[in-house]
């Protein structure tokens, strides 16, 4: 099944006494050594019960949402199973996504692990040239990630073919049938070869996911993520909280909720060694006293590290969990999650590290925006709330920084001999008023104490996810809202009503009118496709809209709606066979793509 790797360092796939190591799945030694060049430690759950039936050939129908590392677990499989030295030639693998977004995302994993096997990966959607796709085609991949719709279009036209797949991966199912994909999967799939090994990842299990499963797949392995509750007692006492922020903003996210949080000494989580070292840096370079702990680090290095923060010289602790596992540090008042854990048992583990002895603790998770629903399986697993925060701004900021001293000096009253600065104060007060001598005093505390202080002015944007409706007030429950215009952007919301059922823009513009204090100037450009319409609004206004239409029946029927999930729409790939896209004709409301 697989040559015997020969990995260099023995920690780089896992310490000795973990619950398993990348090098027990059975993965090839340039499998190996990409996840090691990665800093990934040791396998995620999912990969752990994954990989080894993958790799053995059988179908798969797994319960896993984004997050949990659930494309490393296919894609390695797949990639090891892939013939040695293929030229040219029509794909071995096929893995079909929701949107274009993850048809790159994948295709990058695809590569990233693929790097050293040479595999030759195409990503292909809709809204990308055609013409480059038909040419890397002709040239011969191996594995095409692609979006249903263009998937179709190329087989249509001759130019995907699948006669050689082994493999189909149907990532994100839930998604793709609430996308109205479901036609186009089925059209799909009766290309596909009888004889091939079918994979199926869904974060939910509906009863239509669970019979596309009988259709197409055979005796497959079962996986599902999510475990039992920890037991009740076991809970710690710990604060809560998320953020949602995007990648780019994280570092500055960290900073900010570490100022506002004060922590006495945190340990910041994050999933790979080179994620560690990266944000080492970048928080070093920000002024906080951060040290790296991960695996591969000698015993000594990492009593080092900890002493430092014991001593506290140190104040911030970035780590891998198998780095951080069996450390215990008295001080310790904060958790953060940098992204949130690929599994619940893991977040209760991390978090488990705070709150002891009956002493409050703090858990902070920094979530992306597609994090979201991770965050919800967490909650249901742990039974747990986790509060969504607003990021602290600018103000907050400087009013938490004006507390802190004023608590600093409040101490210093108290507490320190002041008697030797005396004389400074008299000589002074000769000059100035003392109110004025002890402003100036104040001010230079304050500079001293909080450095950094002055640069970290950045506007961190805030992600909004689903708040509940606000109230209304007036005669007829509605109230205007002033309009925002488009200054904080647009996003787009999805209903799955389109075409077929009779919707035209107007009847989505009375839908949303009707239904909220949304007025028609705010509502951007409308594309109405066979199955569905795209929506665009304010970002400020989504979750009026989403709760809004959800709430109504559009030409007599309810539709799914909800926000987007690429945030620009995929309608040129999942509109196929000619469906096309169309605008009200008014003067507005006109196609912007
Ligand atoms: P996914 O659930 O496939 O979207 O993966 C989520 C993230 O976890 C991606 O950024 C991966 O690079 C990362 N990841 C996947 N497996 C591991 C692992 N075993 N160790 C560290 N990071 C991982």
């Amino acid at each position: 099944m697989s040559s015997a790797p020969t990995p260099t360092d023995p920690t780089a796939f896992g310490g000795p006494d973990d619950g398993g190591a990348f090098v027990d799945l059975g993965l090839r030694a340039e499998l190996l050594h990409a996840l090691s060049a990665l800093g990934y430690e040791e396998p995620t759950p999912i990969q752990r019960e994954a990989i080894p039936p993958l790799l053995a050939g059988r179908d798969l129908l797994g319960q896993a949402a984004t997050g949990t590392g659930k494309t490393a677990a296919f894609a390695l499989p797949l990639l090891q199973r892939m013939p040695d030295g293929r030229a040219g030639g029509d794909p071995v693998a096929l893995v079909l996504v929701p949107t274009r977004e993850l048809a790159v995302q994948v295709s990058e994993a695809f590569h990233r692990y693929g790097k050293d096997l040479g595999a030759r990966v195409l990503p292909i959607y809709g809204g990308q040239p055609i013409g480059r796709q038909l040419r890397a085609l002709d040239a011969g991949v191996d594995v095409v990630v692609a979006t249903p719709g263009r998937a179709l279009d190329h087989i249509a036209r001759g130019t995907l073919r699948l006669g050689e797949l082994a493999t189909v991966v149907l990532d994100e199912a839930d998604e793709m049938l609430d996308m109205g994909f479901a036609e186009d999967i089925e059209a799909i799939l009766e290309h596909a070869p009888q004889q091939r090994q079918t994979v199926l990842f869904s974060a939910t299990m509906p009863s239509r996911i669970d019979g596309m499963a009988r259709q197409h797949l055979t005796d497959p392995v079962r996986i599902q993520i999510e475990r039992e509750r920890p037991v009740a007692g076991e809970a710690p006492r710990v604060r809560q909280s998320a953020y949602i922020v995007t990648r780019a903003h994280k570092p500055a996210a960290l900073g900010r909720v570490l100022d506002v949080e004060s922590p006495t000494a945190a340990i910041v989580f994050c999933r790979s060694r080179e994620e560690v070292d990266r944000l080492t840096e970048t928080m070093n370079g920000r002024g906080y006293r951060a040290e790296a702990l991960h695996g591969g680090m000698s015993q000594e290095q990492r009593d080092r590290v900890m002493g430092r923060l014991r001593a506290g010289t140190a104040d911030l602790l970035v780590a891998t969990d198998v780095a951080a596992r069996g450390l215990d540090v008295e001080q310790l008042t904060h958790v953060v999650n940098y992204d949130v854990p690929s599994a619940p048992e893991s977040y209760v583990h991390r978090i488990g590290r705070v709150g002891r002895a009956g002493r409050e603790g703090v858990a902070i998770t920094l979530a992306e925006p597609r994090e979201h629903r991770m965050l919800k399986t967490i909650e249901r697993v742990t039974g747990q709330r986790i509060t969504v925060d607003k990021i602290p701004t600018v103000a907050d900021l400087r009013t938490r920084r004006l507390e802190l001293t004023q608590a600093a000096l409040r101490e210093s009253l108290l507490e320190d001999d002041l008697e030797p600065y005396r004389v400074i104060v008299e000589s002074l007060s000769d000059e100035f008023d003392l109110m004025e001598v002890a402003l100036a005093a104040v001010k230079l505390a304050h500079e001293t104490t909080l450095p950094g202080a002055a640069e970290e002015e950045e506007e961190i944007p805030q992600v909004a996810v689903r708040p509940p409706r606000e109230p209304r007030t007036g005669a007829t429950g509605r109230e205007r809202r002033p309009v925002r215009g488009h200054g904080g952007g647009t996003t787009q919301v999805f209903v799955g009503l389109g075409r077929r059922a009779g919707v035209r823009p107007q009847d989505l513009v009375g839908a949303i009118t009707g239904e909220t204090g949304v007025s028609g100037r705010d509502i951007g450009s409308i594309e109405i496709a066979d199955r569905f319409s795209l929506v665009e609004v304010p970002y400020a206004l989504a979750e009026e809209v989403i709760a809004g239409l959800r709430g109504s029946t559009i030409k007599g029927r309810k539709a799914t709606v909800r926000r987007d999930r690429d945030g620009e729409g995929d309608l040129g790939d999942r509109r196929t066979g000619g469906r096309e896209r169309r605008s009200d004709g008014g003067d507005r409301r006109r196609d912007q793509r």
